[in-house]
């Protein structure tokens, strides 16, 4: 592991993690390069090419992160224009970039064209029709791929399950058909792929090689038609534990689909990995406040809140919380809270620790999903971001100032 303890104090990589926090302060997002390599290589070592990975740049966008990736290979899942730009700024292929989301804008749309993109993974029928549109305008052909949304239950929280007929994502699999055949018919679309993203935080293959099923059914079909598929995307969604879980066994699952796709025959495969790839690879490092005894539990009040990390808040998701300096005072029962003025602002309810106002916290597994959703509410500054490599840490993000807050704010005259 890259986060581990020697002689009771938890290093990441090479580095102590105390040192960190005393350089750079908390609350600290820290993330392990080789972690994210290895997590990396897990996927390709069994896909190598023609098949595609396409890292899901919402789970963490930092530039840093996207150029690591870049440099192994990979290709990008984005979900704004605002993704692309990073991408390329971060020195990612644009020809390696899918792009998804439900309510892509015009503008959207011209940049992805522009800069040639891989493909368009479209979620409705009047999304086609925009795009067709688009392109037009441009006088080029968009080269498209249809979201279908294959009717799985992942069996995940509710928030975070895609594949359902009641959620917003994809275009139902009883529609599938005529879009494909509209799409063939459309002059500016070149209909390539189907894809389908189910949900996050999976970790058994079920639910994948469910939907793997119906999508290559569906193909088959539409092959029948005449229609040439030449690609199939089966999106992210790939758990990893959080709280001691069986992992899912990735080179299982990929090869399983790897081998049902083979019995249709002619299919490049498409990944779009997100938490897999960086979620064990980042740690929140906060720093104890207070300690406030309670009735029946405790509290530690600590530098880190929901604008920090939303996860918990969110979902209700669980982060094991572990001391950054081992301690052998017995633990207590508390629960771990943020700063903020919310009663939903927690990073953990009743854990055994030991700490002290002044102590250090790590919040593990906080790679994915956790400075990407962090936000300024109650004008709190974002944490800064370190790699590590080795025993060198970077700064890949500086810690934002208050005057950054306010940027771009103007006070209006009062009116008397
Ligand atoms: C969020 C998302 C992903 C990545 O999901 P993970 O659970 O992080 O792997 C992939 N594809 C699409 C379309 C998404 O919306």
């Amino acid at each position: 592991m890259s986060f581990d303890y020697h002689d009771g104090l938890l290093y990441a990589e090479q580095c102590s993690v105390a040192a960190l926090a005393a350089q750079h302060g908390t609350p600290l997002y820290v993330y392990s390069q080789q972690q994210i390599v290895k997590n990396w290589q897990q996927f390709a070592a069994v896909w190598p090419a023609p098949h595609r990975l396409c890292y899901a740049v919402k789970a963490n966008s930092n530039l840093a992160v996207l150029n690591v990736l870049a440099q192994l290979g990979a290709g990008f899942d984005i979900v704004s224009g605002g993704e692309l730009a990073r991408v390329l700024a971060a020195g990612g292929r644009a020809d390696r970039v899918v792009f998804s989301g439900v309510a892509k804008s015009r503008a959207e749309m011209a940049a992805a064209l522009e800069q040639g993109i891989y493909c368009f993974n479209v979620e409705s029928a009047a999304e086609l029709e925009q795009l067709n549109d688009v392109a037009r305008a441009h006088q080029i052909t968009a080269p498209v791929s249809l979201r279908v949304n294959p009717d799985v239950d992942a069996q995940t929280h509710p928030y975070i399950s895609t594949g359902l007929k009641s959620n917003k994502f994809g275009i139902a699999m009883r529609h599938a058909r005529d879009v494909a055949v509209r799409a063939q018919d459309l002059p500016h679309i070149q209909l390539q792929g189907v894809d389908c993203h189910i949900g996050s935080q999976i970790l058994t293959a079920a639910p994948f090689l469910d939907a793997a099923d119906r999508m290559l059914a569906l193909i088959t079909q539409l092959r029948g038609d005449g229609i040439t598929i030449s690609h199939l995307n089966m999106g992210g969604g790939i758990g990893i534990p959080y709280q001691h879980e069986q992992a899912l066994d990735v080179s299982a699952y990929l090869l399983e689909l790897q081998r049902r796709a083979d019995a249709v025959g002619g299919l490049t495969l498409m990944l779009e990995p997100g938490r897999s790839i960086v979620g064990n690879a980042g740690i929140l490092v906060t720093e104890v406040i207070y300690h406030k005894a309670g009735d029946d539990k405790d509290f530690l009040l600590v530098d880190a809140g929901m604008n920090d990390l939303m996860r918990p808040a969110l979902y209700q998701a669980y982060h094991d919380i572990i001391p950054v300096k081992q301690s052998s005072a017995s633990p207590m029962l508390v629960d771990v809270v943020g700063p903020v003025c919310e009663t939903g602002d927690f990073l953990g309810h009743a854990r055994h620790l030991a700490a002290a106002a002044g102590d250090l916290l790590a919040v593990m597994n906080a790679g994915a999903y956790g400075f990407t959703m962090s936000s300024n509410y109650n004008t709190r500054p974002r944490a800064a971001e370190v790699m590590v490599v080795g025993d060198n840490a970077h700064v890949i993000r500086e810690r934002e100032t208050l005057s950054e807050l306010w940027k771009g704010e103007h006070i209006v005259e009062l009116r008397r």
